[in-house]
């Protein structure tokens, strides 16, 4: 006997973080040069001998430094496949039955056994990459954010997905007008079962979500 088909859910799962990236002012390497150019010309004007040095003025050229200017988000998905579970009748045993209606002569039975259906479950995790648009401190902590918190996020989701996987007994107890009848009959007792299962371990994973933290980036706005 034959039970179950393919079942498939997705699990999306979104996260949310917020930084705020300043606009910043740069001077560097301009400044370095005007420094340079100062120390130069007071190196000239001693070799002059004048002794006196004129006020110089320098300024660096103001850079705004590229920022994002509000919030970004990195996304995780854990993607589940159920596989609808597989089961068989252990211990089955059909004997004549009178207690069918409107069932042709011969044909009443009352079935007993044990219906074993093994369960499971192929989780794919994909990560995301790191958002472009971050200079290297934000780079890096994001980074740091996708591989470890997001990650360990994403297993959870994988854990209590796979509480899905396993065998369940289900006792049978029935009376048919038939073979296709009773074989619908136990059909329904396995989709019953397995709507639940599926529902269990969905829900379990969703107990989770949503998920949002934030990551602190205050160090990168200097
Ligand atoms: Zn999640």
């Amino acid at each position: 006997m034959r039970l179950g088909g393919p079942a498939v859910r997705s699990q999306n799962t979104v996260y949310a973080l917020a930084a705020t990236l300043s606009a910043d002012t740069v001077y560097r390497a301009d400044l370095l040069t005007s420094l340079q150019r100062m120390a130069g010309n007071a190196a000239v004007h001693q070799a002059l001998g004048t002794g006196e040095l004129r006020p110089i003025g320098v300024s660096g050229k103001r850079t705004p430094a590229s920022g994002l200017g509000g919030a970004f988000s990195v996304h995780g998905t854990t993607d589940a496949t159920f596989d609808g579970g597989t089961g068989k009748m252990l211990n089955q045993k059909a004997t004549p039955s009178k207690t069918c209606t409107d069932c042709p002569e011969g044909q009443c039975m009352h079935v007993t056994g044990t219906l074993a259906v093994s369960y499971h479950v192929d989780v794919v995790v994909t990560m995301p990459d790191v958002p472009d648009g971050l200079n290297a401190c934000e780079e890096a902590k994001a980074r740091q954010f996708i591989n470890a918190t997001l990650r360990d996020h994403e297993n959870d989701h994988v854990r209590r997905f796979k509480t899905y996987n396993g065998t369940k007994n289900i006792p049978v107890n029935i009376t048919a007008c038939g073979e296709s009848d009773a074989t619908s009959q136990v059909q329904t007792l396995h989709d019953a079962d397995e709507q639940k299962r599926q529902g269990d371990a969905q829900a379990l994973s969703d107990a989770i979500d949503p998920f949002t933290k934030s990551i602190d980036l205050s160090d990168c706005q200097k």
